[in-house]
């Protein structure tokens, strides 16, 4: 299974937020059952898979309705928990997938967008440095204050730095020049010379 961190890291990217107790509640299970058995467990939506969703349409909007409506009964919180459980069920499926390598690249990946937050700024529209979430409203960029985001980032980078960075570092310095240049051309496409 994909590591809690990347699961965080992909919540922090998506939402500002990293939504730890979410993800560690539904992995808990894999303490005591290793392998992909655990994901019997805590796991609705990786079970619909083929039933409810599949790859080319991974959240159908019935389950948006879903999560609008959690979003009018229960606020906005409980709504991005349930997309945030969906989406680790929704990349649990992808992981499952993968080569070994692929992984190592993913994680890779992910760690080396935690040490670049100036790209997790432009990309993303999360700027874990001053606590601020992006969000375009009629073409404009506003920015909402999230100080949560900062602790989220200190955690999660401090967790990266001490267990995984170690392994993922000749990943990184392997890929990192070519990842940096997808980012610059995908933020601005006229730095492509
Ligand atoms: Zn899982």
């Amino acid at each position: 299974m994909p590591p809690g961190w990347v699961h965080e890291t992909i919540d922090l990217i998506a939402y500002g937020r990293i939504y730890r107790p979410v993800h560690q509640n539904k992995d808990a299970e894999s303490q005591r059952i290793p392998g992909l058995c655990h994901r019997q467990v805590n796991h609705e939506y990786y079970q619909k898979y083929l039933k409810d969703w599949d790859f080319n349409t991974p959240f159908p909007d019935n389950r948006k309705n879903l999560v609008q409506s959690l979003n009018e009964t229960k606020g906005p919180v409980a709504a991005e928990e349930l997309m945030a459980s969906d989406g680790h069920d929704y990349f649990d499926k992808l992981w499952d997938q993968f080569t070994k390598i692929k992984r190592d690249y993913s994680e890779g990946f992910f760690a080396w967008l935690l040490y670049n937050p100036q790209v997790l700024e432009c990309w993303a529209d999360v700027d874990v440095i001053e606590g601020r979430i992006g969000y375009t409203i009629d073409g404009q960029k506003v920015w909402e204050k999230s100080p949560e985001t900062i602790t989220d980032y200190k955690r999660l980078h401090r967790d990266v730095s001490r267990h995984h960075i170690g392994r993922l570092r000749k990943v990184i310095d392997r890929y990192s020049d070519k990842w940096a240049q997808d980012f610059l051309f995908r933020v601005n496409p006229e730095i492509n010379g």
